[in-house]
């Protein structure tokens, strides 16, 4: 099956005619062809948008509005079909993509499909002189490029309030997982968004998505990506002044006290760890826990994870599908090696399972993984794996676990297990980075800000901040003290 660029409202081959492998990470066995699109095809993308944009950015808010909250009903009106293709591009449990992927695209388009209806901007009166009034006008031509590991959650979530704000937009999403942005340009044409208005153009980083970031014409770019592909685009864009949004990479903290009710935070951070198999920017891969009930949590914590059942996708009950290339599992064996090497004790996992059913046993697969031992310097407890392993290390009390926290160069999430308000407070308001979870983890309001601190990103995202994002803020001041 070959999938195909979206330009123009038209399904397209790429201009240069070159294809790429898609594998199915269950199997290992490539099962489609996704075009390798390069700088031509970014041309093509650019002038179907901007002659698309006058249009749409003029086109009532409310009309906007239906054409994207269409979208959304036609997304969920293809629940099935979206999350198989998802399990099989990605790897992810069918469950999964059922209950969280899937129904998330489509509560993105909703969420901003119905936001543009309230959006509005502020007035300022200046002691007597004038009168001052924001206007917020689309940006115009948006660049979108995604991962893989959340495809079609993370691709709405930009794209959404892209469109809604009256933007036009040329998206890239992941080489690895393009086969739901693929499905979703189908949904586009029957909820009828004109033609131009959205366009995807699939194919490698440094080429189609490296085409986007260094368009001239392109003046927005919202990346969710690693670190160091963030901080190339940064480099791209600085100089020709683009407004950007990078959502980059985590190594987020798990702080479990001893007052905290340990079933509920040991089945909080065995999910915080392991769910999409560990490859979520939130997941917690640090897992600290205080001295008192540090060895009880360990014994719990492992039988939990070797409880989780690791197998194919897309039969049901599985827990743990495979990992989504052999390159992301050959990295997630070099850090369990790594572990090893540094001195870590493996207790559960360290490798790919043992019974996978015959049609995955080329499949790119991993147990999950816990490793005691470690401090928090070593290479393990400070670089980002993104894979189904966890390090759990104990501490004494707050200041300590604070700052040991706070010791990586990410800040983008953390949870937080305690049964004392107070405490949560005053952790929260010291740990760095850009969400703390409170005896919870991974609720997504979709009204708060959104993003990280330090290397996990700048700027933010989601709610307003994302309305505000793809929009120009410009003040009009009318003097009034004329007669
Ligand atoms: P990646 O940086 O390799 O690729 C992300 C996207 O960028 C892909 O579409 C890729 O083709 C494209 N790309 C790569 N090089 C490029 C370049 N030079 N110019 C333009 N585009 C380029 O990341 P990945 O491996 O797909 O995803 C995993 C990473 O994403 C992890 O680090 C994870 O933490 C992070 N992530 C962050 C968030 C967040 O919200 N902060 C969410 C999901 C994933």
């Amino acid at each position: 099956m070959k999938i195909a660029n979206y330009i123009g409202g038209e399904l397209v081959a790429p201009i240069g005619g070159a294809y790429l492998d898609n594998f199915e990470p269950a199997t290992g066995k490539v099962y489609s062809q996704v075009p390798d699109s390069d700088a031509r095809d970014v041309q093509m993308a650019v002038d179907a948008a901007e002659k698309a944009f006058p249009a749409w950015s003029r086109t009532p808010a409310a009309d906007r509005s239906r054409v994207i909250c269409r979208i959304a009903d036609l997304i969920e009106s293809k629940l099935d079909e979206l999350a198989r293709a998802e399990t099989i591009d990605n790897g992810k449990p069918l469950s999964l993509s059922r209950s969280l992927d899937i129904p998330r695209a489509a509560a993105n388009f909703r969420f901003f499909g119905t936001a543009i209806l309230h959006f509005h901007s502020e007035s300022y009166v200046t002691d007597g002189l004038a009168m001052n009034y924001i206007l917020r006008g689309p940006r115009g031509l948006c660049g979108i490029i995604s991962p893989w590991n959340l495809p079609l959650y993370v691709l709405t979530w930009k794209i959404a309030p892209a469109l809604s704000t009256g933007n036009v937009v040329i998206a890239k999403p992941s080489e690895l997982t393009p086969m739901t942005a693929y499905l979703l340009t189908q949904l586009c044409r029957e909820a009828g968004l004109p033609p131009g208005v959205l366009n995807i153009v699939h194919g490698r980083g440094a080429t189609a998505g490296g085409a986007i970031t260094a368009h001239p014409k392109i003046s927005t770019i919202s990346f969710t990506g690693g670190t160091v592909t963030g901080g190339e685009i940064a480099k791209v864009c600085a100089p020709m002044f683009k407004k950007v949004a990078l959502e980059l990479g985590g190594k987020n903290p798990t702080i479990v006290f001893d007052d905290a009710d340990l079933d509920a935070a040991i089945k909080g951070s065995v999910r915080a760890s392991f769910a999409n198999q560990g490859q979520v920017c939130l997941c917690g891969s640090r897992i600290f826990v205080q001295e008192k009930i540090h060895d009880e949590f360990v014994r719990r914590f492992v039988d939990a994870a070797k409880a989780l059942k690791v197998g194919d996708p897309l039969v049901e009950g599985t827990d743990q599908g495979a990992i989504v290339s052999k390159t992301q599992l050959e990295k997630v064996k070099f850090y369990v090696d790594l572990a090893r090497k540094e001195g870590g004790t493996i207790l559960a996992g360290g490798g790919p399972p043992a019974d996978l059913p015959p049609r995955c046993r080329e499949g790119y697969f991993h147990q999950p993984t816990v490793i005691t031992g470690l401090d928090s310097s070593c290479r393990v407890n400070q670089e980002e794996i993104f894979g189904p392993v966890a390090a759990i290390l104990p501490f004494k009390d707050e200041s300590e676990v604070i700052a040991q926290a706070n010791s990586v160069e990410y800040g983008l999430a953390s949870s937080i297990w305690t049964g004392s308000v107070s405490r949560a407070h005053r952790v929260a308001e010291q740990i760095q980075s850009g969400t703390v979870w409170v005896n919870s983890w991974m609720i997504r309001d979709l009204r708060v800000p959104f993003g990280g601190m330090k290397k996990s990103g700048v700027g933010r995202e989601g709610g307003l901040e994302a309305m505000r994002f793809y929009t120009e803020p410009k003040n009009v001041c009318i003097g009034t003290s004329l007669p």
